[in-house]
């Protein structure tokens, strides 16, 4: 099973480049040099140095002790949500603004759902005194409100997709427009596993130290691997990076929780891999939603960030060969999650966090499991969504 995809960028039958022909200059020069970019001991030292005392990395692996007692096993969370901006998203963000600025950018173009890769790349830009255009959905403007007033005052400028369901899918077609008329000075900072080779390749590698420090940590407290390794799926970033240093692990088992918003046969569910076959989505070969004359499905998730009609190429293959294993729950399974986390252990996780924290109730795991989750992000800005669905707003 490989991780990292072929030269043409493929993972088994999924991935490639599939783009108009006016986006092959960008596309090519960063197919060319990401590699010996990322892999230079001038950008790992660099990069490292920002994890570390600009995010606060490592994010400590948690023993969920009230948690486990609930389900009868053993829960360790991965705490991404303690990052700097308070999601993994961080992780991808700075590394593609290193990326940028040694390909000699000045102009970043971004799309976003929750808000966390918007929050997360208007931080990197602030930081690094570039330019910055985010373009969000008009419908998650509305949802995510608390996430568009940190991009302004981060000195963003953030932009409402009109087209379609006016979320995360119709975003990114905005920034690829973008980028098609801005060819030479802008980066295409894409926020998760998906799009066009090499993008899902470096967004895992960004990703990638999420198990890295899990690999470790668990390793240093037990001497031993854990059993099962989980995390939500939108279009795969957080699941990519909890994952990746575990694919050549067999007896490590992998579970990834994708949005059944009200149920997998409602018609209003992000249920990609369910309900999923394959075709080319913002420039990928990969499983999506789709009608039987390839016209795309509007999604549906109560998460902003899991509301995605496809799936990073990675997962695709991951799951056909049978090494991944993907569930879906539903928006009332995921608020459930929230509640449960928030009230057994003082942790308010996002709303597509709670996805995968949802799978303890259906998976049945044992006393002898020791089960990670990647707890990707903290839940404040879905706190409205939270105190409506409990009645709490009174
Ligand atoms: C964006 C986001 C996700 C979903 O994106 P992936 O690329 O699938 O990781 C999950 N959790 C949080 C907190 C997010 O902000």
């Amino acid at each position: 099973m490989n991780k990292n995809p072929d030269n043409f960028g493929y993972y088994g039958e999924f991935g490639g480049a599939y783009i108009p022909e006016m986006l092959y200059p960008n596309v090519k020069e960063l197919q060319e040099n990401y590699l010996e970019i990322i892999e230079s001991e001038e950008f790992k030292t660099e990069f490292k140095d920002l994890l570390q005392h600009y995010l606060g990395r490592s994010t400590p692996l948690y023993h969920a002790k009230n948690l486990s007692q609930k389900y009868q096993t053993n829960v360790y969370l991965k705490r991404e949500d303690l990052n700097h901006t308070g999601s993994h998203k961080m992780n991808n963000a700075l590394g593609q603004i290193l990326l940028a600025e040694k390909l000699g950018k000045t102009r970043i173009i971004a799309e976003t759902g929750a808000g966390q890769h918007g929050v997360a790349t208007a931080t990197a830009c602030a930081l690094r005194g570039l330019k910055c255009i985010i373009y969000m959905g008009e419908v998650d403007m509305k949802r995510q409100a608390p996430n568009v007033a940190r991009m302004k005052m981060l000195g963003a400028e953030v932009r409402p997709a009109t087209s379609g369901s006016k979320t995360l899918k119709d975003a990114v077609n905005e920034a690829l427009a973008d980028w098609i008329s801005n060819p030479t000075d802008t980066h295409y900072l894409i926020g998760s596993a998906v799009g066009p080779h090499p993008f899902p390749d470096i967004v895992a590698r960004f990703q990638s130290v999420i198990s890295e420090e899990i690999k470790d940590q668990f390793h240093q407290q037990f001497g031993r691997q854990p059993t099962h390794v989980m995390a939500c799926v939108g279009g795969g970033s957080n699941a990519a990076g909890t994952f990746y240093h575990f694919i050549d692990e067999p007896q490590v088992e992998l579970i990834a929780a994708e949005a059944g918003g009200l149920g997998v046969n409602s018609g209003k569910s992000a249920a990609t891999y369910q309900l999923g076959s394959i075709g080319i989505l913002h420039g990928s070969k990969s499983l999506l939603m789709q009608t039987k004359d390839g016209q795309v499905v509007e999604p549906h998730s109560i998460s902003a960030g899991l509301d995605y009609p496809g799936i990073g190429p990675l997962h695709a293959h991951l799951a056909t060969e049978k090494r991944l294993k993907i569930v879906a729950v539903t928006d009332e399974q995921a608020l459930k999650a929230a509640h449960e986390l928030t009230r057994l252990e003082g942790i308010l996780p996002a709303l597509e966090s709670a996805h995968a924290l949802a799978l303890l109730e259906t998976q049945n795991f044992t006393s002898n499991d020791q089960v990670v989750i990647c707890l990707s992000g903290r839940g404040d800005k879905d706190l409205e969504t939270y105190l409506n669905a409990f009645n709490l707003n009174s």
